[in-house]
């Protein structure tokens, strides 16, 4: 069964995860590929041997260095289509904040700039990984971008992207409290999103910034049952 490992990184948290062949999931901000590499290389993964780099979204602390990396590794580059052209462009499209915090880092969050890429593997619509030795599916999840996409593992780990946050102060303390991005283009779309990971049976969910989340937790803190939703949008509620 395919396990999960966080790679912590300057602003948010990459993913080794390790079927049959292992598959990079996100790839940091722009100029983190030597740290990633060290860290895959750290879980004993020959960084030669990734099958794939898959990107959760299109926002540029996950999608940085994916260029380097796919230059370093040979993996190619999968993101989903409705988030490519973020990827081609190097920056983010208009971020819509969910906090105060949020609006004071939006200008920054905003000008970020990185390497053009081309992606090699477009998304769109449900895909399974066996093919590459990972028992597991993408499944869309949009809400916090249009072309957000989650990873399900068999064993009932999910990497979510930025679909929550783990934490305050982009997960730097409390990272295991579940909480709304800092940024979120569509509540009643990432809500929607929850309700499908809660139920598809996913326990742990990992975030892109802080986490892991438990599945309870996530039910608890936005009103959703595990198995099915009692409505409402997603929103923060400080
Ligand atoms: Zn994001």
């Amino acid at each position: 069964m395919a396990s999960v490992h966080t790679l912590r990184l300057r602003l948010s948290n990459a993913f080794l995860i390790r079927g049959e062949r292992p598959i990079l999931v996100d790839a940091g901000s722009p100029g983190e590929a030597d740290r990633i590499i060290a860290a895959i290389r750290g879980k004993g993964v020959e960084p030669h041997t990734l099958a794939l780099i898959l990107l959760t979204h299109g926002h540029l602390p996950v999608t940085g260095s994916a260029g380097e990396l796919r230059r370093r590794t040979g993996a190619p580059i999968a993101i989903h289509a409705a988030d490519a052209e973020m990827l081609r462009m190097g920056h983010n499209a208009p971020l819509r904040p969910t906090c105060f915090t949020a609006r004071l880092a939006a200008p920054i969050v905003q000008g970020g700039r990185g390497e053009p890429t081309h992606p090699d593997l477009i998304l769109d619509g449900e895909r399974s990984l066996r093919d590459i030795g990972v028992d597991g599916r993408i499944i869309e999840t949009p809400g916090h971008t249009a072309g957000s996409i989650s990873l399900l593992l068999a064993g009932g780990d999910a990497v979510v992207g930025d679909l929550l946050m783990g934490g305050y102060l982009g997960g730097l303390v409390r990272r295991r409290v579940p909480n709304v991005a800092y940024f979120q283009d569509d509540d009643d779309a990432a809500r929607q999103s929850l309700r499908m990971i809660l139920g598809s049976g996913a326990r742990k969910i990992y975030v892109g910034h802080g986490g892991p989340l438990a599945a309870e937790q996530v039910a608890l803190r936005f009103g959703l049952a595990r198995a099915r939703d009692s409505g409402g949008t997603m929103r923060r509620a400080d």
